[in-house]
């Protein structure tokens, strides 16, 4: 079957053969129909310093889709086929002490579809079962296929409570706004929304931001909060000085949710702002499984917006290049491919 493919080291994905696909007795085979671009994927395109450290070609690359079960292995019960299903990339062992207590997320034998094990950018894709997510009716295949961003950004904002607390998000990213349109919906009583891009500092009041700057200072923004400091800090930038400003932004026993990146290490006043102030920080990896993915889909079922709004682009799967470059020029913010057509 056609896939888009990293077919050898270098720069670049293109699309090409792989083989076909057979679930093993807890697999569950899907019929992809609709897939979403990450960041990620951009990463595996680079080939950047990530990229080349991780990524073993030949792969197929993708890990956000929707689609429809085409077969299932003989002990798989949860899921028949014709199933809707869209499902969790991140395969954890299951045997070491985080699988076994809840915290599959921070797996450090963690299987990453599309990233070390073929991926969904395919016209099928394999899963063991208890990965896989059925997902509600009421939810659009656009907005289904991005389960895996929209579970970051819940990950990110509730991990605090949220309802009535002054939050700053630092960076406008797709995930940054997915945020903010949680915490608003979620009951915010202010967003303060931070990114030196003007079309994204838009999109942020288009997803319910109260505020928006072009960056962020200590001064301004104990101004716009009546707590000397915002309660909550949702750091979604991975920009070193987005996040020390970040930090001395938060008020006095705050509450810091950490999802962007940093390309190095970064410099942080510990003692002023971490320890005296007590703080409490949150670092987060992928989604919750699955109290996560439960939150997404009944924020969805009443929120329809949070998504929709965020898709700049549909694109036939064979068009995956104009979808990249557009993310590259940062015209698009969510990249949705089309896989009907790949059969
Ligand atoms: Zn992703
Ligand atoms: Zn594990």
């Amino acid at each position: 079957m056609q896939a888009i493919m990293k077919t050898k080291p270098g720069v670049g994905l293109e699309l090409g053969e792989t083989q076909n696909l057979t679930p093993g007795p807890r697999d569950v085979l899907v019929r992809v129909k609709k897939t979403g671009i990450c960041g990620t994927d951009r990463h595996i395109y680079e080939w950047d310093a990530w990229a080349i450290g991780r990524i073993k070609p030949p792969l197929v690359a993708g890990h956000e889709f929707v689609g429809i079960v085409e077969d299932t292995g003989v002990a798989v019960q949860s899921v028949r086929p014709g199933d809707r299903v869209s499902g969790e990339g991140h395969i954890g062992c299951g045997r070491c002490y985080c699988c076994r207590t809840g915290q599959s997320h921070i797996c450090d034998h963690v299987d990453i579809i599309g990233v070390d094990i073929q991926g969904c950018f395919a016209p099928y894709v394999v899963l063991p079962e208890s990965n896989i997510w059925k997902v509600d009716e009421n939810i659009p295949d656009d907005q289904a296929c991005l389960f895996d961003p929209f579970g970051n950004a819940m990950h990110t904002v509730m991990a605090q409570p949220i309802s009535g607390k002054q939050i700053l998000v630092m960076g406008c990213g797709t995930i940054g706004l997915m945020a903010i349109g949680i915490a608003h919906a979620g009951g915010a009583d202010k967003i303060i929304a931070v990114d030196p891009n003007p079309i994204k500092r838009e999109y942020a009041v288009k997803m319910g931001a109260d505020v928006v700057l072009k960056q962020a200072c200590k001064e301004e923004i104990r101004d716009l909060t009546d707590r000397e400091g915002v309660d909550v800090l949702l750091e979604m930038s991975g920009n070193a000085k987005a996040m020390v400003e970040g930090f001395r932004c938060v008020r006095n026993g705050g509450q810091i949710s950490s999802l962007g990146i940093p390309s190095g290490d970064i410099s942080i006043p510990w003692a002023s702002e971490v320890i005296f102030k007590g703080v409490t920080i949150h670092g987060i990896n992928g989604r919750r499984m699955f109290d996560t993915w439960y939150q997404c889909e009944s924020f969805l079922r009443r929120h329809p917006q949070l998504i929709e709004p965020l898709i700049t682009h549909r694109l036939s799967f064979d068009r995956f290049e104009e979808g990249i470059r557009a993310m590259q020029s940062g015209d698009a913010c969510k990249v949705v491919l089309d896989w009907e057509d790949a059969r």
